[in-house]
C-alpha cells in the first residue's frame, strides 16, 4: 500500500461540520481513502509527497443534478431566449428527437466527455439522469450508458409527456413496463412535476411506483411556478427537491422540518434570465442546501459548480462559506451520501487543489480556471 501526503495547505476546507477548515493543514490518502488530515507539523511520514504550495484544498465538488445523456444542439434556442424569449420547457422535445435518433456510441462518447470535462473542473461525483428517450429502450439505453459513468443514475421517464401520446397513457408506461426495464440501471427516480409537465398526483403517483420498484425518490419542483413539488418530495421522503425558486411559506417549513435537501440550481436561472431563488430564506429557516449545475443542453448548459458557486455567492447572497459547503457536503446530502463531499478519516480521496488561498477565491475571480489538481479515489489526474 502506497500512501501520499498532500502538505503545504494553505486552507484546508474539510467539509466536516466538527472542524470545518483547517489552516496549514496537511493530508495523507491511503488505498483511495483519506486515511489522516490535521496541522501540517503533525503529519505522519508517507511514501510520496504532493507539496499544495500554500493553496487551498477542497473536498471534489459533489454536482447531484445533470442530464448529460442527449444529442443534438439547441444554440439557437439558446439565442432566442437572450434575445426575449421565454423559457417553457418545451425545448426539451428537441433534443430527445436527436437523442432517439443518435446511436448508442454517440450518446456514450457525448456524456463522458461531459464527465471528463466536469473532473477536470473539480466536479468528482455526479448523478447523471435519464429524460431525453421517453420511450422504454431510450430511456433504458441512457441509464445504461450513465451507469458505465457514475454509480448515482436517476431514472427520469418523467422529464415531459412525448407526442402523440396521452397524459394517462404516458403514466401508465412510465410506472410499468418503462420502470420495470430502466429499474436495473437505476438508484433514483424523478419527476419533472411542473405545469405542463407532470401534475401533483401523476408525480406521487411516478414516485410511488419506482420506491416500490427500490428506487430512491428525487423531485424537479417548483421550478417555474409554485406548485406542490415540494411538499411531495418532503410528504415522500425525498432525498432532495430540486430548482426550489417559487416556494411558498408551507413549503419552506416543509423543507426545514424534513431530511429533505434543497437542491439549487442557479445555472438554471442565469441561462433563462429568470430570478434566483431565495437561498437566504432557506438557509435562514435550517433547510440543508445542495448547489448542482442542472447541466443540460437546453435550460443550462454549464458543467462548472465554480460557475455557480460564483452564483451563489453573488446572485443568491450565499457567503463564500455556505456556497462552498453547498457544493460539497450539501450534494452528497443530496445524494445520501456519506463517503463523499467531505473529508475525514474513511472518505473517498476526492479533492481538489484550488489555484488560490482560499475557496472565495471561487466567487472573487469568478470565470477564471482555479483548479490546480484533481484527486480523485486517491489518483492524481494529470
Ligand atoms: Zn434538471
Amino acid at each position: 500500500m502506497t500512501t501520499t501526503l498532500i502538505d503545504g495547505i494553505g486552507l484546508l476546507y474539510t467539509g466536516d461540520p466538527a472542524r470545518e477548515e483547517i489552516r496549514d493543514a496537511a493530508l495523507v490518502l491511503a488505498d483511495g481513502l483519506v486515511a489522516w488530515l490535521g496541522p501540517a507539523g503533525r503529519a505522519p511520514a508517507a511514501d510520496r509527497r504532493i507539496a499544495a504550495g500554500g493553496r487551498c484544498v477542497i473536498p471534489g465538488f459533489v454536482d447531484s443534478h445533470a442530464h448529460l445523456v442527449f444529442a443534438g444542439d439547441r444554440t439557437a434556442e439558446f439565442e432566442a431566449r437572450m434575445a426575449g424569449q421565454a423559457y417553457t420547457g418545451g425545448g426539451i422535445r428537441t433534443t430527445v428527437a436527436a437523442t432517439r435518433r443518435a446511436g448508442d456510441a454517440e450518446l456514450a462518447t457525448r456524456a463522458a466527455a461531459l464527465v471528463a470535462e466536469m473532473l477536470a473542473q473539480g466536479t468528482t461525483t455526479v448523478e447523471i439522469k435519464s429524460g431525453y428517450g421517453l420511450s422504454v429502450e431510450d430511456e433504458r439505453r441512457s441509464l445504461e450508458i450513465a451507469t458505465g459513468l457514475t454509480d448515482e443514475t436517476t431514472y427520469l421517464g418523467a422529464h415531459l409527456v412525448p407526442e402523440g401520446v396521452t397524459a394517462d397513457d404516458y403514466v401508465r408506461l412510465v410506472t410499468g413496463e418503462m420502470l420495470a426495464a430502466c429499474a436495473p440501471y437505476a438508484k433514483w427516480v424523478d419527476v419533472f412535476c411542473e405545469r405542463g409537465a407532470f401534475d401533483g398526483d401523476q408525480t406521487r403517483e411516478i414516485l410511488r411506483a419506482g420506491i416500490k420498484a427500490g428506487l430512491q425518490a428525487r423531485v424537479h419542483a417548483n421550478q417555474l411556478t409554485e406548485g406542490p413539488g415540494v411538499r411531495i418530495a418532503c410528504e415522500l421522503g425525498a432525498a432532495s427537491a430540486d430548482h426550489c425558486t417559487h416556494l411558498s411559506a408551507a413549503d419552506v417549513d416543509a423543507l426545514a422540518s424534513s431530511g429533505t435537501v434543497a437542491t439549487l440550481l442557479p445555472g438554471a436561472e442565469f441561462s433563462t434570465r429568470s430570478p434566483y431563488p431565495d437561498a437566504r430564506r432557506l438557509i435562514d429557516a435550517g433547510v440543508t442546501v445542495a448547489l448542482a449545475t442542472d447541466c443540460n443542453p437546453g435550460s443550462s448548459f454549464t458543467s462548472s459548480m465554480s460557475f455557480c458557486v460564483a452564483l451563489a455567492v453573488r446572485e443568491m447572497r450565499m457567503t463564500p462559506l455556505e456556497a462552498i459547503r453547498a457544493a460539497t457536503y450539501g450534494g452528497a446530502r443530496a445524494l445520501r451520501r456519506a463517503d463523499v463531499g467531505w473529508l475525514g478519516p474513511g472518505t473517498r480521496a476526492d479533492l481538489v487543489v484550488l489555484d488560490a488561498p482560499s475557496y472565495t477565491h471561487l466567487a472573487y475571480r469568478p470565470g477564471v480556471p482555479l483548479v490546480h489538481q484533481v484527486v480523485q479515489g486517491g489518483l492524481l489526474l494529470e
